[in-house]
């Protein structure tokens, strides 16, 4: 489909349209600063998509940094992941860099703070400086340890630094106003102490940077000029703008708070992700349920869908939960020129055709996109033996049924009106095959206008038909809300994973991984890059073909 790079006008762009015009700014910086505990999500493409969509738009750059103050939970595996999903998704970074990089001016700059007595060292513990923080209606008390000295302050910061204390022995706060509205004001910790290996520095530090110190510093040393992030840091930009203008940083990066993105029956934070993961709900991060970029590719997305996807949802200041199905329609719309057209068979049922000659296959022409006569044509084999869907026969119908029933014909896409005369059962009673005629006179192409008939149905010839595993999915989790809340597993869904045998055409003997067709009537689909042998193709679903939504 059609790409349009640009998102509508926003309150964002306004800003920086402003800042540019103004002078305030020659050029714009921004970053995504993902925290590298896990893979990147829809949610994280959302943020990717604004903040390199806006440095493109304005001539711009944008770093990638992995906001890595966090030893415990981070990992290298992630940060491979992560680098390997912005480039998928289309994007280059500017500078590439690791907030742990800024360790040592991080602690100069606490150092700065505590001889100006801006910062001090806490002996009290975790549970009572929440106590004393107060609540939204009361006040905030004051800890005996804001009376330190400088020099005893500077003295036990270095010592924590040392490592002459346990985890939790004591913090670093810095000193604002305990009796501030904004409870983030409050003191708040800025270091800890973590006796943990980190992943890019080792052994090297004992005691970390809290995100609300950090943060604003990385920024700062970087020179991003608009920081963008997710509402939920609204009340921390003042303690941002804090950290910025007492820390004396030359820059003075702007923080841009915008709705963050949510998607119906979709769970999006990393640690329930995780969760999913670990306690094998899912066949690892990329499984194709999975709301993960990795997931998402693997399933058959592709990047311009969800470019496009996140642009149309738009950048907003307000909380809103979007419809999985629109990423849906954006996929349909992007492989609907793309895709070739293919027939595969689930749940396979022989038919013979019994006044077909023996021996003769036929080689038929169907398109490989009717919408893009360019495209071509591919050749399909036709004979005797051919496989239908259980599902497109009935020995009973109803009224209304269209599809293969005894004494009924139907038109075989590409191929020839059959007629079913006759059904063949196991000593169970299951139908294990059909015997139909076929007339010749009703050939695909043909002009055929002697008789209609009111169903089409989609098959593969026998003989040379490839066998194919396909995997269809239904959403991970059940409630619409996204899951959200802790009883979260409660609503995962059992059947959300189907896995059918049955047959491709074989002109598939050439499809690679990643490969993307449309099914005749079946929807699109994708070859599975792990679990595709050369013995046996194995295709997801990423799509049915219909769709109520609108957008
Ligand atoms: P999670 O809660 O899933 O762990 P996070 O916000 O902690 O997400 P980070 O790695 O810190 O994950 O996020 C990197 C960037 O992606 C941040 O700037 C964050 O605001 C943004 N981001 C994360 N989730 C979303 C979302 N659902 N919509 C928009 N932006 C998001
Ligand atoms: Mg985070």
């Amino acid at each position: 489909m059609e790409e349009n790079n640009t998102t509508s006008s926003n309150f964002i762009k306004n800003i920086i349209t402003e800042d540019l015009k103004s002078g305030k700014h020659k050029e714009i910086i921004t970053r995504f600063p993902p925290e590298p505990n896990g893979y990147l999500h829809i949610g994280h493409a959302k943020s990717i998509v604004i903040n390199f969509g806006l440095a493109d738009e304005f001539n711009g750059k944008t770093n990638l940094r992995f906001d890595d103050t966090n030893p415990l939970k981070e990992d290298v595996e992630f940060v491979e992941s992560i680098k390997e999903d912005v480039k998928w998704l289309g994007y280059e970074w500017e500078e590439l860099h690791y907030a742990s990089n800024y360790f040592d001016e991080m602690y100069d700059r606490a150092v700065l703070l505590i001889n100006k007595g801006l910062a001090y060292v806490e002996d009290l513990s975790v549970d009572e400086i929440r106590e004393y923080r107060g609540t939204l209606k009361e006040p905030g008390k004051e800890s005996p340890s804001r009376s330190r000295s400088i020099e005893e302050n500077l003295d036990l910061f270095e010592r924590m630094k040392n490592g002459e204390f346990q985890n939790g022995e004591k913090v670093l706060r810095a000193k604002i106003d305990m009796s501030s509205p904004n409870i983030n004001l409050r003191d708040p910790v800025i270091y800890r102490i973590s006796h943990a290996t980190h992943h890019n520095t080792g052994d090297k530090w004992c005691i970390y940077p809290m995100y609300a110190y950090a943060h604003p510093l990385e920024d700062a040393i970087e020179g991003i000029t608009h920081s963008i992030c997710t509402l939920e840091f609204e009340d921390q930009r003042p303690l941002y703008n804090w950290v910025v203008e007492h820390c004396e940083m030359d820059a003075k990066p702007q923080q841009i708070e915008f709705a963050r993105l949510n998607v119906t029956n979709t769970v999006m934070s990393k640690r329930k992700l995780k969760q999913l993961v670990d306690e094998k709900y899912v066949d690892g991060w990329d499984d194709p349920r999975m709301p993960t970029i990795s997931g998402l590719r693997r399933k058959g997305y592709t990047p311009e869908s969800i470019r496009n996807f996140c642009r149309e949802t738009g950048v907003a200041k307000n909380y809103g939960v979007v419809d999985v199905q629109m990423m849906e329609h954006f996929i349909r719309e992007d492989l609907k020129l793309k895709a070739p057209r293919t027939m595969g068979v689930l749940k396979p049922l022989k038919v013979v055709i019994t006044n077909y000659p023996e021996n003769q296959v036929e080689m038929l022409d169907a398109e490989i996109n009717p919408e893009v006569p360019e495209m071509g044509t591919r050749q399909i084999p036709f004979s005797r033996e051919i496989y239908i869907e259980q599902d497109d026969f009935m020995e009973d119908p109803p009224k209304k049924y269209f599809r293969l029933f005894p004494g009924n014909e139907v038109r075989l896409k590409h191929a020839y009106f059959i007629k079913c005369e006759e059904v063949i059962k196991d000593d169970e009673g299951n139908v294990v095959e059909l015997r139909c005629t076929y007339d010749p006179e009703t050939k695909s192409g043909t002009g055929f206008t002697g008789r209609k008939v009111k169903g089409t149905l989609h098959w593969v010839e026998a003989t040379q038909a490839i066998a194919a595993e396909y995997r269809i999915y239904e959403p991970l989790i059940l409630d619409e809300e996204q899951g959200e809340g802790e009883s979260f597993l409660d609503n995962v869904n059992p059947n959300s994973l189907e896995i059918v045998q049955g047959f491709v055409e074989p002109n598939m003997k050439d499809a690679k991984p990643q490969d993307k067709f449309q099914f005749f009537r079946h929807g699109y689909f994708n070859v599975d890059p792990k679990h595709t042998t050369e013995e046996k193709l194995v295709f997801n679903q990423i799509v049915s073909l219909k769709s109520s939504f609108k957008l």
